[in-house]
């Protein structure tokens, strides 16, 4: 089993170091873990951040060089116990990030680049604190149709290999708006996807939604849709913040991908996806 999505103590809204999380994945027995800090670059908002030592500093190109030296190292000695670590990034996506994303990530190693929205306008939509600035200011279709505009620039950037918590809107959408926002319109989902099978972008199944909203993102509707259009490429992670949450709900999550037909899903290896079988 693998997880695709781990944020450690890095990243500063969480916690554990790398080697809690190595020494965790061992006891858990999983195969390949990858390791997906947050890299936000919104100039305007206070969240482009990397913490080593217990300090933040900004996030910068040197910044990532290190992480990916101690990424390096645990990749070494975690061989051993046959645990495959991988050295990922989750970019906070917005439109116009491209060139300080070119710049910030040149000449690293990357295995894995996860792209999420988090957020609008430069509201973050999953934050507890800021999400009504924007739901209060916009209907389900306005929020939707703006966020499925921005998940089509992320793809068409080139720049990621997955889309992260694709419908991420219902964390707190569902308690704000109701069931509604669970019904994006079709011809928006069936585009999504036909560009992310032409832009060969995987989908990401995370399992965050299971302890949030008890419910996976993607929701089934979208599962299916995903599955008709043909795509083909899916990921899995847990999106965990603390060691305890590390492969919660993956062994769910395979299943999950298995009842909409899909008989594989991709782990990356410097950029390159690795069909795994489930
Ligand atoms: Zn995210
Ligand atoms: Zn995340």
């Amino acid at each position: 089993m693998i997880d695709y999505h781990i944020h450690t103590y890095h990243s500063i809204d969480a916690e554990g170091t790398i080697k809690d999380y190595c020494d965790r994945a061992v006891r858990l027995d999983l195969d390949e873990i990858c390791i997906t800090n947050h890299c936000e670059l919104d100039p305007s908002r206070d969240d482009s951040w990397i913490r080593f030592d217990g300090k933040k500093h900004p996030m910068t190109r040197l910044g990532l060089k290190r992480l990916e030296n101690e990424i390096i190292e645990a990749k070494e000695v975690y061989k051993k116990s046959g645990l495959t670590v991988k050295f990922g990034l989750e970019v906070g996506y917005y439109d116009g990030i491209e060139s300080q994303l070119e710049e910030i990530t040149h000449d690293i190693d990357f295995d894995f680049i996860l792209g999420s929205i988090h957020c609008l306008n430069h509201v973050c939509i999953d934050s507890s604190r800021e999400h009504a600035l924007y739901f209060s200011n916009h209907t389900v279709p306005g929020l939707l149709g703006n966020y499925f505009i921005a998940i089509e620039k992320l793809i068409k950037s080139k720049f990621f290999d997955a889309i992260g918590h694709i419908d991420v809107y219902k964390k707190y959408g569902l308690e704000f708006y109701g069931d509604q926002i669970q019904n994006p319109s079709q011809e928006a989902l069936q585009k999504v996807f036909k560009l992310m099978s032409e832009y060969d972008i995987a989908l990401e199944i995370n399992t965050a939604g299971l302890r949030h909203i008890n419910e996976f993102y993607p929701s089934p509707t979208i599962m299916k849709c995903a599955r008709e259009q043909g795509l083909e490429r899916i990921t899995i992670g847990s999106d965990c913040h603390k060691v305890a949450d590390l492969g919660k709900g993956i062994m769910e999550a395979t299943h999950y991908a298995k009842s909409f037909g899909f008989e594989t899903v991709y782990g990356f290896d410097k950029r390159k996806p690795i069909e795994i079988r489930i």
